[in-house]
């Protein structure tokens, strides 16, 4: 029998990755995407080989009609992302991320859903110990973070409410093909090599010795596929590789390069490292790509990079501006 899957954000970064995987396991594949902040291009191949279905729609969108399919699996990854353009527009990300949540859960009340798996973030451990387990206090440090958590409290909530089975999975950072680069705030692997394809010198945020826990997008769609898929329910998990990777080490992969330092952005952790070891444990999952090895296959295909808009010194200034303008 075939599955049907509904992936939500599912022309993102992670989410396209996931839909490739469910399209090679045989499931029918019902994508909802608005493409704000990811691209067509991502599935464009499997929109066009009838592979999947696509439906261009926001998650808040109240004439969003499911009840034609039979949905078995669903894949909650449609979200504002970013921390600091949230907190100059609160409101704009918690309607968005909360309310989106809200109406995607409404939309499937009268299905028999075999599983939900939400694309949470550890963003909500705030500056948290490390390696940080489920089991960490939330101290969630942007409206940002308090979106997605609320959003994973409301899909906690509906489980038990409507009897739906779920799996949280709180992501540390994802990086690999099709990475954002967007806009002023890409992820620093997106930022630096962008500044070294352009000969710029590369923005390094302190004297980074800090970093974070980099786990490459393959072994994340494969996690939320082993999640549908097992009989474990009603839990979250970290996911992450269970290794710091400092930021000097990313400088020194892409070297020869020259680099200028530029202020902590106030509010962000100094380092960032998931224990790894339920996920291992109820689901089998293990990341299988090292930093090293996900970089330089990064590197190789350096080519997309040539795209991606810069962060600038304005942008940097602003940023920090923001921040401190948040935590007075
Ligand atoms: N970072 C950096 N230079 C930049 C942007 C970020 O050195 O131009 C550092 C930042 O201090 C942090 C790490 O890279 O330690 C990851 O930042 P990113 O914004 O990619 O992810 P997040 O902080 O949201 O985990």
């Amino acid at each position: 029998m075939k599955y049907t899957a509904l992936v939500t954000g599912g022309a993102g970064f992670i989410g396209s990755h996931l839909v490739e995987l469910l399209v090679k396991k045989k499931l029918k594949v019902i994508v909802i995407d608005n493409l704000s902040n990811s691209n067509i291009s991502n599935i464009k191949k499997l929109i066009e080989k009838k592979k999947i279905i696509f439906i261009k729609k926001n998650i808040l969108d109240k004439k969003i009609n499911l009840s034609k399919y039979k949905i078995d699996y669903v894949f909650h990854l449609a979200a504002l992302g970013s921390i600091i353009p949230s907190i100059d527009d609160p409101v704009k990300y918690i309607t968005n991320n909360f309310n989106g949540t809200l109406n995607i859960l409404e939309k499937l009340k009268k299905q028999k859903i075999k599983k939900f798996v939400y694309a949470a973030s550890s963003s909500c451990y705030g500056l948290a110990k490390y390696p940080t387990s489920e089991k960490n206090p939330i101290d969630n440090q942007s409206p940002y973070a308090f979106s997605k958590w609320s959003s994973e409290e409301l899909v906690k909530h509906w489980s038990k409410v409507y009897k739906m089975p779920y799996i949280s999975i709180r992501i540390f950072n994802a990086y690999g093909p099709r990475f954002k680069t967007k806009g002023a705030y890409g992820s620093v692997i997106g930022v630096f090599l962008k500044q070294k394809l352009e000969k710029k010198l590369l923005t390094v945020v302190g004297d980074g010795t800090q970093g974070r826990d980099y786990i490459h997008v393959v072994d994340v769609a494969n996690a939320f596929y082993l999640s549908a898929k097992s009989k474990i329910k009603s839990e979250i998990f970290n996911l992450g590789f269970g290794e710091i990777t400092s930021i000097n080490k990313i400088v020194n992969l892409l070297m020869p390069t020259k680099i200028i330092n530029i202020p902590y952005r106030p509010g962000e952790p100094y380092k960032s490292k998931a224990n790894i070891s339920k996920i291992r444990r109820l689901l089998g999952w293990k990341p299988t790509i090292s930093f090293e090895k996900g970089f330089n296959d990064l590197i190789a295909n350096i080519n997309y990079w040539k795209t991606a808009p810069l962060w600038n010194k304005s942008s940097i200034n602003r940023v920090t501006k923001n921040w401190f303008k948040y935590l007075k």
